[in-house]
């Protein structure tokens, strides 16, 4: 006698799923998977799927680092699949996907799980009122590996060029398609500056859908390239010779419903509430540098006149200031804020627990930081020692951190 499905599985089976793929993404920012058959689906919602803490002990090459507290063969978790965020993956070939939250066997959330702590942040934040929306731009070289393995362009055209896009419409169109298919909202695509490089921006959502899309959207890229036979790489600097790629972040902030980054007497229309949110982001990018840009490589990416914005300055507009402030204008568009720093290889739920955290701290001070004054132009052009640059390499980065 067989069971009957339970009405979860049944409406996703009525979809044609078949899989689910489970993810989470690990403190080496990689993204981690079990995949579960759909009668398995419920019970990965509610109990969840083993998973061995030492996972978090796997450095960027994907090796354990024997050294790490974790590096361990004892203890498990539960990885348990957020059935609120459930989307099609490829739907067409029966695969779904969902975000994942770690759970000690007790049934405690994880302390050391990344999502739950961007979870935890967004809740306090919340709680004081304050609503964080934010959304990632990706970008990405598509390549095709020369004989000797070296990435060589794989779609001609120039930047930002109209030829590009047609020179690459079968792949622009497959991506567009897929990212419609599996529920992603998007808002703009576009070839990036690099040779066969591309950029996508994500709708903002809240921080813990953001991290979510971003996740879900660099599986689809990867999936879709591979089909053209192509690779992609989203690495800070897949070559030293090659533009950079980012993963700049974006940020609004509203509390009590009053949108806080506009509407003051202030630089770029910034009051008080506002000032304090951009002077405690400042102050803490030396240390939010180790999680925005994790990786040595990052800080090959970080060099001046690369509008990767290495300075810990901010700027109204200023595509080299490390927090560049989009004001508000007569065209009705609100503001925003773009941490232009922070790059791919980050993990996002990570990133943007620190950035909430950092947010609330900006408001909760009585008496909040000062703001110094914005920069106008490539602040690399003052005189040196004007602006102070962001931590240069990993280690600095990691001593700001620590
Ligand atoms: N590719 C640049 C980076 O590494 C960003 C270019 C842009 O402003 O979009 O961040
Ligand atoms: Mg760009």
């Amino acid at each position: 006698m067989s069971i009957p499905p339970a009405p979860m599985a049944a409406a996703l089976a009525a979809q044609g799923i078949r899989w689910v793929a489970i993810t989470w993404v690990n403190h080496a920012g990689a993204p981690l998977v079990k995949v579960v058959p759909l009668a398995g689906f419920e019970a990965a919602v509610a109990v969840g799927v083993g998973f061995s803490p030492v996972a978090d002990a796997f450095g960027a090459d994907g090796g354990i680092d024997a050294a790490h507290r974790l590096a361990r063969p004892d203890g498990d978790l539960r990885l348990r699949a957020d059935a609120a965020a459930l989307a099609p993956l490829e739907p067409a070939g029966g695969w779904a996907w969902a975000p994942g939250e770690r759970f000690e066997r007790s049934g405690v959330p994880y302390a050391n799980d990344q999502r739950h702590l961007c979870r935890r942040q967004m809740v306090q934040l919340q709680r004081a009122g304050v609503e964080l929306r934010a959304g990632f731009e990706l970008e990405w070289l598509v390549a095709s590996p020369a004989a000797d393995g070296t990435p060589e362009p794989a779609i001609p055209g120039g930047p930002y060029g109209a030829d590009r896009l047609v020179e690459g419409l079968d792949y622009a169109t497959a991506l567009l398609d897929a990212l419609e298919a599996a529920g992603l909202p998007w808002l703009q695509f576009h070839p990036e500056y690099g040779a066969s490089q591309f950029e996508l921006s994500l709708a903002p959502g809240t921080a813990l859908e953001a991290a979510d899309r971003l996740v879900h959207t660099r599986l689809l890229i990867q999936r879709l390239t591979r089909r053209f036979g192509w690779r992609c790489s989203f690495s800070p600097k897949p070559s030293l010779e090659r533009v950079g790629n980012g993963g700049h972040l974006h940020l609004s902030v509203r509390r009590d419903g009053v949108p806080l980054l506009e509407g003051g007497d202030g630089e770029g229309g910034l009051g008080p509430a506002g000032a304090g949110v951009l002077a405690a982001l400042l102050a803490d990018l030396p240390a939010l540098l180790a999680l925005a840009c994790p990786l040595a490589v990052s800080y090959r990416r970080l060099a001046p006149g690369s509008w990767s914005a290495p300075f810990q300055v901010w700027g109204v507009e200023n595509r080299e200031a490390a927090l560049r402030l989009v004001p508000a204008a007569a065209d009705g568009a609100p503001a925003h804020l773009e941490l232009k720093v922070a790059d791919l290889a980050a993990n996002p739920y990570l990133l943007l627990g620190a950035v909430q955290a950092v947010v609330a701290d900006g408001l909760a001070q009585a008496r909040p930081l000062p703001l110094p004054p914005s920069v106008a132009g490539d602040p690399a052009g003052l005189p040196s020692g004007t602006v102070p640059r962001l931590p240069a390499s990993l280690a600095e980065a990691s001593t700001a951190f620590a």
